[in-house]
């Protein structure tokens, strides 16, 4: 029986290979390439899902963790003190922007928001949240209750009252003919309009991704959470930004997303990047806000030795080796290159730093195009090029490398890429 045949056999169906039948088994890594169990070679342009940040089998990281483990500590608990815990949670503290901000730990994105949404509901007493359309932001009863996204959220049922804001999409913002400052009124309208019509008293929080990711790479302008920001601040609602795909200066321009948007938000959540594969994720804010839950309300394994060895590794090889630094520039190489091609069913090429979307239409319609998509995945991935999909119509090729991509190893990936979308545009027609 295949290795897929037997996960099919034990999981359940709701659990499926998301890469499908043909989905690989990845056995080995180093630098910015994955090895599959028939022993072919990928340059990985996905880095996991933007989690592998700073690469594979990295000597710091892979030496911290080894260290860690060999000193007997898989001690897990928060009943006594774990150094490399607090070590990380001071370097979290001081890089976040917030002032006086508290860290608490957990093992995933969606327990990391799914905190936040608890913090903000305990200190405001109101379970109403406001959440993006087409946003993502986890597995777990509260956090599927905000995923905008309709393939993404399993659960119609909400144990939260969400109000739902438009997704400020700055491409269909452009098809129809709004400019930046068009989109962010018309946004800053809608929140406007949504707290005076269907919110019943006062809303907790609102939460976004600065980009959003599983949503396809998708940005409002700048400056659009600011906007929010100010009406917000009328009504004493905080900001949560889910940093989950976006923070570590993977953006390039910016170490946090919410950066590029002239504000500071009262929680920030993370995951993914910062344990490098490692499972460890959290929220960093204001303490007001932290404070909000009892003391008791802990996480067993939450920031537990050894994810935090390697969260500190992590953190100190991007901050030492200037990985922002890098994901701009080898960034730009990567964005030029794709945005110098020109084939109709490119319909646009985005992004910030190591976080690119290609956007795929069918030819002079503006509508989305799935299949060319499937196809550029498919033809990337024999040509050994592992990237990702994505999209509120499944129409979006996601670009999210380790941070420490070489500018060849981005002239690589994009020769591949070009390839494949020539024969996916040849095909088209
Ligand atoms: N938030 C965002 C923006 C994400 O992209 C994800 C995962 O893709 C999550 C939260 C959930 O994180 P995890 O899968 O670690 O629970």
């Amino acid at each position: 029986m295949s290795l897929l045949d037997r996960h099919r056999a034990v999981m359940p169906t709701w659990m499926p290979v998301y890469y499908g039948d043909d989905a690989l088994e990845i056995v080995a890594g180093s630098g910015r390439r994955v090895t599959d169990a028939a022993g072919r070679s990928y340059l990985d342009f996905f880095g996991g899902v933007l989690t592998t940040m700073v690469g594979y089998d990295i000597a710091e990281i892979s030496d911290a963790v080894r260290a860690q483990v060999g000193t007997g500590v898989a001690h897990t608990s928060t009943l006594y003190l774990i150094r490399q815990q607090v070590e990380l949670a001071e370097k979290i503290a001081r890089v976040s922007g917030i002032p006086d901000a508290r860290v608490f730990f957990t093992n995933s994105g969606t327990e990391a928001n799914e905190s936040a949404l608890l913090f903000a509901t305990n200190l405001r007493r109101s379970n109403q949240i406001l959440a993006i359309k087409n946003g993502y932001h986890g597995r777990t009863f509260a956090t599927m209750a905000v995923t905008g996204h309709r393939s993404w959220s399993s659960s119609s049922l909400s144990p939260l009252t969400v109000h739902w804001l438009a997704s400020a999409d700055r491409l269909r913002g452009r098809m129809a003919g709004l400019s930046d400052s068009d989109l962010i009124d018309a946004a800053v309208d809608d929140l406007r309009e949504v707290l005076a019509t269907v919110s019943a008293g006062d809303v907790a929080g609102l939460i976004a991704e600065p980009i959003q990711g599983v949503g396809g790479f998708v940005a409002g302008p700048d400056g659009l959470l600011g906007a929010y920001r100010k009406v917000l601040a009328e009504h004493g609602i905080l900001l949560i930004a889910d940093e989950v795909q976006t923070g570590w200066g993977r953006t390039g321009d910016h170490f946090w997303g919410y950066q590029a948007h002239g504000v500071t938000p009262d929680l920030i959540t993370f995951a993914k990047g910062i344990g490098n594969g490692f499972a460890l994720g959290g929220v960093v804010g204001r303490a007001e806000v932290m404070n909000a839950v009892p003391a008791i309300s802990f996480s067993t394994f939450g920031g537990n030795p050894v994810s935090a060895a390697a969260g500190n590794a992590v953190l100190d090889y991007v901050l030492s080796h200037d990985l922002q630094g890098n994901a701009k520039r080898v960034g730009s190489v990567l964005l030029e290159g794709l945005r110098s091609l020109s084939y109709d069913i490119v319909g646009e090429v985005r992004g910030r730093g190591l976080m690119i979307g290609l956007e795929f239409m069918r030819p002079g319609t503006g509508e989305p195009d799935p299949v060319a998509t499937l196809r550029v995945f498919d033809l990337c991935r024999a040509g050994g090029l592992l990237v990702g999909k994505g999209g509120l119509y499944g129409n979006v090729i996601r670009i999210g490398p380790p941070l420490t991509l070489t500018e060849d190893e981005a002239r690589e990936g994009l020769a591949i890429l070009t390839d494949a979308i020539a024969t996916a545009d040849a095909e088209s027609r």
